[in-house]
């Protein structure tokens, strides 16, 4: 190679390391949003996962050596539970997504829209969501939204309230009890594992709701929350997707997200 070529591909490579890739392509998340928001696919996959999970739910519930938590020993002395996500798992957040276009992500700018605005459903979430109740089972929410003070707004934990708020637009009663928000007690960070522990302290949780490996898995995450060490990396989720194989349409039901999620930053 001659010096000239040398050093522009060293300060070519220079610059890519510079650079990070960006974490979803533009026309790539305003597809995935259209999908999200305008699609009878969409729509008709969510009410397939709900629906497959309605049917699982009698034989979860009656097996007393099944738990969704993998590592915990069988409880059948515990009173029975499930535990959802929220945002892209209850409840949609693709018109929100849409905004996204014109001004970037901020965790009030979230809030913000969530207060304003009624909340969208995802479909089959409430059904779910009454048939466990009808059969006895008490249902979590474990959210990554915040519980932060947000300047002019009353409350330590305002989000918890909008929160509840939401679930109610979309035909969910429920309580502060139930709803479980990031920073809400001390180690409850985004890493999901600490709030699904707190909950298995009491309960037999019987199945999970989630748009995100986070949801049912630990340390999925690029940037690395305790317990976990490690930054996840797509052969370390892919891992993660055989080793719990069983789970998948078993106790663990996830549902399509092609807007955002720790998938983007991973690599
Ligand atoms: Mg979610």
């Amino acid at each position: 190679m001659k010096p000239h070529y040398a050093i522009v591909t060293a300060l070519w490579l220079a610059a890519c390391a510079a650079t990070p890739e960006p974490p979803v392509p533009d026309q790539h998340r305003e597809l995935g949003v259209v999908w999200v928001e305008h699609s009878a696919e969409y729509q008709a996959v969510a009410q397939q996962i709900y629906a497959q999970a309605r049917r699982d739910l009698p034989r979860l519930l009656a097996d007393p050596d099944w738990t969704a938590l993998p590592g915990h020993d069988a409880a059948p002395e515990k009173p029975p539970a499930i535990i959802f996500d929220v945002d892209e798992t209850v409840v949609s957040n693709a018109d929100y997504q849409a905004t996204l276009a014109v001004e970037p992500y901020t965790r009030w700018r979230h809030f913000d829209w969530m207060r304003s605005h009624r909340a969208e459903a995802v479909p089959g979430a409430a059904a779910m969501v009454e048939a466990a109740r009808d059969a006895g089972v008490t249902v979590f929410f474990l959210t990554n939204r915040a519980c932060e003070r947000f300047d002019g707004v009353a409350g330590d934990c305002p989000y918890e309230k909008v929160t509840i708020e939401d679930l109610d637009e979309v035909g969910i009663a429920t309580d502060a009890e139930h709803v479980l928000m990031a920073w809400e007690r001390t180690g409850w960070d985004k890493e999901k594992l600490s709030r699904r522990e707190f909950i298995a302290e009491s309960y037999r949780v019987i199945m999970l709701f989630g748009d995100d490996f986070g949801d049912f898995v630990a340390c999925t995450r690029a940037k690395p929350l305790p317990p976990c060490t490690e930054p996840a990396t797509r052969a370390s989720r892919h891992a993660d997707l055989q080793r719990y194989a069983g789970y998948w349409g078993n106790g663990w039901y996830i549902l399509p997200n092609p807007m955002h999620g720790s998938w983007t930053t991973v690599r």
